[in-house]
């Protein structure tokens, strides 16, 4: 008979696979069991389609049966099996994945949960093994065929025997050699320990050969004190919990359960943050066990990202992700909700507006939303790592929706406190707030440093007020959505409604900008870039000069928006108004000069005050070279 060729491509990945896919060799009994149970999936859910009477699930097994002496470990399931065609195709191209074009060949069903995708899981075998057979009969068919390779240069198909349906894999497992150790691969009690590790979820019973120590019951004439007698015996134990691990009591899982759980299922190296499982039993009953990962995936804030958690009936998936159990706020969060009141027939799209998976969601919700306040609370420095990451999220949650989520979400943010000089809440603030104090003062920029140095701060600080600094462009945008927390009105202290003088001080002010209001409005003029105005101030204590904005949009709005490409090139430009420091010996100046009638100096000064004033607020200047002059000509 002739050796059929692997697939020319097949041949390099095999020897790729082979010796640098994984880095460990035990996981080809991982893939293999997998394979085996997606083999009984498909047959479940034929039958399930179909409406044959199969088995019932418990019917489906997997096999696995150690032969030290004939060096042979084989894995055998009841599944679907293969025909001689599928075989070919499935086994003699790498890469070519089976499971994954039934998945796309049954759009309706696409959530099934299909361990293997990639094509290559199988090929682990040969990591371990100088020989392989793989006996095959497909459900519903009476050939049966078999498989054989020795690696790399090729396979042969062949007719044979095997009853029912299912698969038979034997692997001639390798000799030791001096590096690696092949033996344990036919110790039961390491198989064992590899199927408890790997697999110990999956759904249909692993059984395995073990050897039993028994005591022989006592002769009728033996003495009292005859020591007892053992035979050892070969007893078929199922191995794996399946039990999946979210139905498992809490008191009897560990945190390494979880971690493993996660990192096994959700592709994270990192340990999730927190952990969340919890059963309700009410209107609706329903099992969750959902993961605040430390870090967001790498597609996590980027448009591919796709949100969700899985959704099962009993114990069977139904879908992998799930949207809707999850609001976009706390979409990092990953997990699976397993409820009994959904019906596995309900087609998806009913299911997507079944009353019962709304009542649920808003349950997960609120779920989330204690956990991340428990953590805030009492491991206040894992709160900030987490806020660090996925803060970001939860602010967009605020502004998104016109403000429809901010009661769920306000009391989980944090911000750089000018006085704790530590990240604080909302509630802490208002706690700590002055007696005359009414409002919570924030300020705007690009990083905690450049805010510490706007000359704005200076006075609250010195009036004792706290000041809670943001660096994310959504920031503001988030704020004005809130308006309020506990009734406190928020304002920038860059804003032109910010205003701590007393009644007394704001009287004298405005009498200095009355009597200075010729003067002001030609500085205006000469600075001629769309200001609003030109103003004394009372706000600034060390700093001559600020920019100030009116209405709506501030300086640092200015900048995220138009950070954003729009069509035309439209920019947007906050309404600013220059404002000099009343108490700063630079006032003087200028009623100096304007007193003295040299307009053109007043103006050349005014240019050079606003693009101070520019570089402060952290913007650009608008023409950098007129400033360069102005700068040497005063020199
Ligand atoms: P994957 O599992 O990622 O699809 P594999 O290389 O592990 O890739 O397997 C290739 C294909 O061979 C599978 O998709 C499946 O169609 C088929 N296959 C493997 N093992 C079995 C099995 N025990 N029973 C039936 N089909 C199998």
């Amino acid at each position: 008979m002739k050796k059929k060729q692997f697939k020319a491509e097949s041949k390099k990945l095999l020897d790729m696979m082979i010796n640098s896919i994984y880095t460990h060799k035990e996981i080809f009994l991982r893939e293999l069991i997998s394979n085996a149970s997606d083999a009984i999936d498909k047959l479940y859910y034929k039958q399930l389609e179909e409406n044959i009477a199969g088995l019932s699930r418990s019917d489906y097994f997997i096999k696995v049966t150690a032969d030290k002496e004939g060096r042979t470990l084989i894995i055998e399931d009841n599944g679907i099996g293969m025909t001689r065609d599928e075989l070919e195709n499935n086994l003699g191209t790498i890469a070519k994945s089976g499971s994954f074009d039934f998945k796309k060949n049954n759009e309706a069903k696409e959530d099934i949960d299909i361990i293997g995708q990639f094509g290559v899981g199988f090929y682990s075998a040969f990591m371990v093994s100088d020989r392989v057979e793989v006996k095959t009969r497909a459900y519903g068919s009476d050939e049966a065929f078999c498989w054989v390779s020795e690696g790399a240069d090729g396979y042969t198909i062949e007719p044979c025997e095997k009853d029912g349906n299912g698969t038979v894999i034997t692997l001639h497992i390798k000799d030791n050699t001096e590096e690696e150790d092949y033996d344990k691969f036919l110790e039961s009690y390491q198989i064992k320990h590899l199927i408890k590790k790997y697999s110990d979820y999956i759904s249909y019973p692993i059984k395995m050969e073990e050897q039993v120590r028994k005591e022989l019951p006592k002769a009728e004439d033996a003495p009292e004190d005859a020591e007892p007698e053992f035979v050892y015996e070969n007893e078929e134990h199922v191995i794996n919990s399946m039990v999946p691990i979210w139905k498992k009591n809490k008191s009897e899982l560990t945190e390494e359960d979880y971690n493993s759980y996660y990192h096994e299922k959700f592709y994270d190296f990192n340990e999730p943050a927190r952990v969340i499982h919890t059963s309700a039993d009410g209107v609706v009953s329903y099992t969750a066990l959902m993961f605040i990962p430390k870090k967001p995936s790498y597609d996590y804030y980027t448009k591919d990202f796709e949100k969700g958690l899985a959704l099962y009936s009993n114990g069977v998936m139904i879908m992998e992700k799930c949207p809707d159990l999850v609001p976009d706020y706390f979409s990092f969060v990953k997990g699976l909700v397993d409820s009994a009141d959904l019906s596995l027939n309900i087609s998806r799209e009913i299911l997507q507006h079944d009353r019962q998976l709304k009542l649920i969601a808003k349950n997960i919700e609120r779920n989330i939303k204690n956990e991340l306040s428990k953590m805030m609370t009492d491991d206040r420095e894992g709160y900030k790592e987490f806020f660090k990451e996925f803060g970001l999220q939860l602010k967009y949650g605020i502004y998104n929706d016109y403000g429809l989520h901010k009661d769920v979400l306000q009391d989980l943010l944090i911000y750089y406190s000018s006085s704790e000089e530590d990240m604080v809440t909302l509630k802490e603030y208002v706690g700590r707030m002055k007696e005359d104090q009414d409002k919570i003062y924030y300020a705007c920029g690009e990083t905690i440093d450049k805010i510490k140095m706007l000359p704005q701060t200076d006075m609250v600080k010195e009036k004792g007020f706290e000041i809670l600094y943001m660096t994310d462009p959504v920031d503001e945008f988030a704020v004005q959505m809130l308006a309020q927390y506990d009734g406190k009105t928020f304002v920038n202290i860059c804003g032109d409604s910010f205003d701590i003088s007393s009644e007394e001080e704001k009287e004298a002010l405005k009498k200095v900008n009355d009597e200075a209001g010729d003067m002001l409005s030609k500085m205006k003029d000469a600075i001629d870039a769309g200001l609003a105005g030109v103003r004394f101030t009372n706000k600034l204590k060390n700093h001559p000069v600020c920019l100030t904005s009116e209405g709506a949009l501030s300086v640092e709005m200015e900048k995220t928006l138009n950070a954003i490409p729009m069509p035309g090139d439209e920019k947007v430009k906050a309404e600013l108004v220059l404002e000099i420091n009343n108490e700063h010996r630079v006032a003087d100046r200028l009623r100096e000069i304007a007193a003295s009638g040299d307009d053109e100096k007043l103006g050349k000064y005014a240019k050079l005050l606003y693009a101070q004033a520019r570089l402060i607020a952290g913007m650009s200047v608008e023409n950098p070279t007129e400033l360069s002059d102005l700068i040497c000509e005063l020199m």
